[in-house]
């Protein structure tokens, strides 16, 4: 074949060069002269218009992963629970192997209990303590984000 440009005999694989956003098939030399066709995704915006990609970045909160809370009520779950099980405060710290204090604290509610004091509460006393909150129960479209929604978010919103 020809070279479009110089009208040259093309020995082998033409270039496809792109002279001024026109796509040709061309000699070595001539290929000099554009952008090999390969390079298009580098040209600037105006001339790939009209090609719109969807945003495949996921917001960061989505990419939270699931946090372990107290619940708010613990003091008062902790003293109805052990009164239940007729025990004194004293008589619970030493089944969870805390002092007497710590426990008073506890149902006075000036001492939030530790991940690991909460779960031998759980267990001692048959109660709830902890409570998973995940990120999609943190996401709310009426936080102010339901603007800038992503298509992610959308499928996300219409699973539940
Ligand atoms: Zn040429």
């Amino acid at each position: 074949m020809e070279c479009e440009v110089c009208g040259r005999k093309i020995w082998g694989k033409p270039h496809t060069t792109v002279i001024e956003g026109t796509e040709m098939k061309t000699c070595g030399r001539c290929a000099r002269f554009g952008r090999e066709a390969k390079t298009w995704s580098r040209l600037p915006k105006r001339e790939s218009a009209g090609r719109v990609s969807l945003p495949r970045k996921r917001r960061p909160y989505s990419r939270r992963l699931p946090e372990i809370e107290v619940v708010e009520d613990y003091s008062s779950i902790i003293r109805r629970a052990r009164e239940a099980k007729k025990l004194t405060q004293e008589e619970l710290g030493k089944r969870i192997n805390e002092k007497v204090s710590v426990i008073a604290r506890l149902e006075a509610g000036k001492m939030t209990p530790s991940v690991e004091i909460a779960r031998k509460l759980e267990r001692v006393l048959d109660i709830k303590l902890l409570e998973e909150v995940s990120e999609e129960e943190d996401f709310s479209p009426a936080s102010g984000a339901a603007g800038e929604l992503t298509i992610g978010d959308i499928i996300k919103i219409k699973k539940r």
